[in-house]
């Protein structure tokens, strides 16, 4: 334990105690890791099917506050823990994109207004560090009529959602993509991005997400 720790220990971001570790304490880790998806699910745009994995469940109340912690704080620590375990899930079940460029679903105007930054974002860009042959590129912008998806039921959101992305650039796609986000819902955000991706040039998707829930 250094002098700075013992002055300015770091506590869980998720229950306060005091840890050793990296922002998140072996108590809330191993709630997390009880947590974990179990499965991967499969989202089909076009003839594509594309699997979607996510790291946990979101019922899990420790997994809610991980989320919501994760909105509002630009914590670097607890971005670097999850980017690990992505690449675990890369390596064990996704070699083929080892290589790939990471982006992310971005963020409406007034949420990116309220939180200052994009946490889909940084999690695309430690991800992207973490796996060291990867690159990190911001594919996709929010085109500004789109609404909060979360407010809207699940036909609402499949309207909401269609033309709700576009590309930044004009430049060639890469081939191998991965679409990172917090949470996956219905999926008709990812299905979006993943339209618009495959339109332009990308032939290889996978989508990774934090956290799962069914829609209510
Ligand atoms: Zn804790």
């Amino acid at each position: 334990m250094s002098f700075f720790d013992i002055f300015y220990p770091t506590k869980c971001i998720l229950c306060g105690k005091i840890t050793n570790d990296k922002g998140i304490c072996e108590s809330c880790g191993d709630q997390l890791n009880g947590a974990a998806a179990l499965s991967h699910r499969i989202i089909t745009v076009g003839k594509l099917e594309i699997p979607c994995y996510s790291l946990y469940e979101y019922k899990n109340a420790t997994v809610k506050k991980l989320v919501v912690y994760l909105k509002k704080h630009n914590n670097k620590k607890i971005y670097e823990y999850l980017a690990q375990k992505f690449c675990c899930i890369i390596q064990k079940d996704l070699n083929q994109f080892n290589n790939a460029c990471v982006t992310f679903v971005p963020r409406t105007k007034s949420s990116l207004q309220t939180n200052g930054f994009d946490q889909a974002e940084l999690l695309a860009k430690e991800t992207a560090k973490a796996l060291k042959s990867a690159s990190f590129q911001k594919l996709l912008r929010r085109k500004s009529h789109t609404s909060e998806q979360k407010f809207l039921s699940r036909q609402e959101r499949e309207k909401n959602a269609k033309n709700m992305v576009t590309l930044r650039s004009k430049n060639a796609l890469p081939k191998s993509v991965i679409l990172m986000d917090d949470v996956i819902t219905t999926g008709s955000t990812a299905k979006a991005c993943v339209n618009e991706l495959v339109q332009n040039g990308t032939e290889n998707i996978v989508c990774l997400f934090i956290s799962e829930t069914a829609l209510r």
